[in-house]
């Protein structure tokens, strides 16, 4: 075993008792929280070390490295999501590769256009709304007011399984701004519910990183998405992918 490999099984393990001290400090069951794996810039042999120590739900967030790690992934056991910025002259692409759930679907563009695809080839897709917590102009996502309203229509979409919401929140090492993010993350959720909206669970609450998971686990994550803390600083900073300038 290398090195490389053995770091990535410790930091696994570092993750996983963070999360198991988290769901005891809130009363929460371990099972009620999936670890995904956050695999940008990581390579498929490195992202492999991980599958195959149990860890089975991971996403990208770009169309291009979807691609380019397929070959190698699809012999795996793997669920994957993408939580990236998608471009609507992509998803024909990023259909091809078996990803189960859109959790950054942001406007109603995207929406017509998964629809259109997912009625010509009869199937369906599982969506996460994204939602901008932060109120960063720089994030994607829709507003946390305009979540219920976003909901409604994207629930007209019948080939859209709607299973909850995900968001970035803040990046800060302060709490107290940390928080409230993922407040509005459930506060949302709630509303959202409570329009019982016919074929919409709203289950899910996909939010927390690195950094913050412990209180994304406070506030109800059901998703916590990692990928430094597992796989090591990553050389593009997060903005590259985050923001309007990025290209997927
Ligand atoms: C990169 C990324 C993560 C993981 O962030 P880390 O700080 O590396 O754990 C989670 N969610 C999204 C959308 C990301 O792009």
């Amino acid at each position: 075993m290398n090195l490389m490999q053995e770091d990535i099984i410790h930091n696994l393990g570092i993750i996983e008792k963070r999360i198991q001290d988290a769901c005891n400090k809130s009363n929460r069951d371990r099972k009620e929280v999936k670890l995904l794996l956050a695999t940008k810039t990581v390579s498929a042999d490195r992202i492999k070390i991980a599958v195959e120590h149990g860890y089975h739900l991971i996403a990208e967030n770009k169309v291009q490295e979807v691609k380019e790690k397929h070959q190698i992934l699809s012999e795996l056991p793997i669920e994957q999501h993408f939580i990236g910025h998608l471009q609507t002259n992509k998803v024909k692409d990023i259909m091809k590769y078996g990803i189960s759930c859109i959790q950054s679907l942001d406007r109603i563009s995207l929406a017509e256009k998964l629809q259109q695809y997912l009625e010509r080839n009869d199937c369906t897709i599982d969506v996460f709304l994204q939602v901008n917590t932060s109120d960063e102009n720089s994030k994607f996502g829709i507003a946390p007011s305009e979540a219920r309203n976003f909901a409604k229509e994207i629930a007209q979409f019948d080939r859209l399984n709607i299973k909850g919401l995900m968001t970035i929140g803040l990046f800060s090492a302060d709490e107290s701004l940390v928080r409230p993010c993922f407040k509005r993350l459930r506060t949302a959720q709630l509303q959202i519910q409570e329009l019982g909206l016919p074929n919409v669970e709203m289950k899910e609450l996909s939010m927390g990183m690195s950094q913050d998971l412990e209180i994304a686990i406070n506030e109800g994550a059901t998703i916590i998405r990692v990928g430094t803390a597992i796989f090591g600083q990553r050389i593009y900073p997060d903005s590259y992918y985050w923001n309007e300038n990025s290209n997927s």
